[in-house]
């Protein structure tokens, strides 16, 4: 398929004209390409940096079937570039599938028993191995690994770190010879010190982020995926821990204050990502909320959107929209920064030079 389209390109903001050939962009008319758009706005394919394809909508294990449904789900939302953040399940095969996101594998969850979601991860009885097995899962994966950094300790009625500092600094370093980079779960105050000390690359949700911990951040250059999304599930999980009074307070305190946190990681110049955690208590599908909830705490609508797209692929090392990169982006009729109508609703999806979806806007049907 030849195509051709003209609008305003991001970030640039620069009306341009690109042509696709063979999947690919050009910069340079290409013959005999049908026009896809005259105007609107071209955004290069969003990312969703923790997305769990094969996690199943209400818990389990996913299916192939259902696995497909999620990254289809996921790419006619214009997120086109998936960390998984760990998966239960060998998605390798949707590689082979062209018309599928590309996923970023970060083999499964690293946990210790009784300290994560039952039968998704991998649980150490004894810490000590945590460095091997972390090398195993970098190997397996595709340049990440993550550990599971605080859950509940019931023993306790509260969030705890679930490694001492010594094992962490030897299990990242173990990641680092295999040339992956670690981000770990983290949703308390306490587990934060140990894991930004002995090196991580990137904390998940760092609900519990404080004055010092984001100077950590800040001063090594650790990334931050909020998931504000799911954040916003705290007070029903705070809700349904009758049982552990202290951990709910908590809980609910971490997410009466998180968009404050998540403003300040900002403003303290670390570099934040979108992630929606989809799969388990978020549904697929929802990178346009969690960009609309990053620019309700501290980013501008540029800066929200750039935590998804162009700023979010650098990271990940996928390129923008540039002369021979991949043609994976998303077109909008209007300014994809002018709020979330826009942002949900695509009006093409242009993956590996196909385009997958065609929303019309005013039916919203495809
Ligand atoms: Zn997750």
């Amino acid at each position: 398929m030849r195509l051709h389209l003209r609008g305003v390109v991001l970030p640039e903001d620069e009306v341009r004209d690109l042509w696709v050939r063979d999947g690919l962009i050009s910069v340079e008319p290409v013959r005999d390409a049908e026009t896809l758009c005259g105007a609107g706005w071209i955004v290069p394919g969003l990312v969703d940096a923790h997305c769990h394809v094969g996690i199943r909508y209400g818990g389990g294990h996913e299916d192939h079937d259902g696995a497909v449904e999620q990254a289809e789900t996921e790419r006619d939302a214009g997120a086109l570039l998936l960390r998984d953040a760990g998966s239960p399940i060998d998605t390798r095969f949707i590689d082979e599938r062209e018309d599928l996101p590309k996923i970023i594998r970060a083999g499964r969850h690293i946990a210790r028993p009784k300290r994560y979601i039952r039968e998704l991860g991998i649980e150490l009885d004894d810490e000590r191995d945590l460095p091997e097995i972390v090398a195993e899962q970098a190997r397996l994966g595709d340049g990440w690994v993550k550990i599971v950094g605080d859950w509940i300790d019931r023993s306790v009625g509260d969030l705890r770190p679930l490694w001492s500092d010594a094992v962490l600094k030897e299990a990242i370093d173990a990641a680092h010879r295999e040339g992956a980079r670690v981000t770990a779960h983290v949703f308390g105050e306490d587990a934060l010190p140990g894991l930004i000390d002995a090196g991580i690359d990137c904390i998940e949700h760092g609900t519990g982020l404080t004055d010092d911990t984001i100077d950590m951040m800040a001063r090594r250059g650790t990334a931050l995926v909020p998931t504000l999304i799911n954040i916003d599930t705290f007070p029903d999980i705070a809700d349904s821990a009758t049982k552990f009074p202290v951990y709910a307070a908590h809980m609910r305190d971490l997410h009466r204050r998180v968009r404050e946190t998540v403003a300040n990681a900002h403003a303290a110049g670390i570099p934040i990502y979108t992630g929606t955690d989809a799969g388990g208590s978020i549904r697929h599908g929802r990178i346009a909320d969690e960009i609309d909830a990053l620019s309700g705490a501290g980013m501008t609508r540029h800066e929200a959107l750039g935590a998804s797209s162009w700023n979010a692929r650098t990271w990940l090392g996928r390129p923008g929209i540039a002369p021979g990169a991949p043609a994976d982006f998303v077109v909008y009729e209007q300014d994809p920064r002018t709020g979330p109508e826009v942002l949900a609703a695509p009006a093409f999806v242009v993956l590996r030079g196909k385009v997958y979806s065609r929303r019309d806007p005013v039916t919203g049907h495809r």
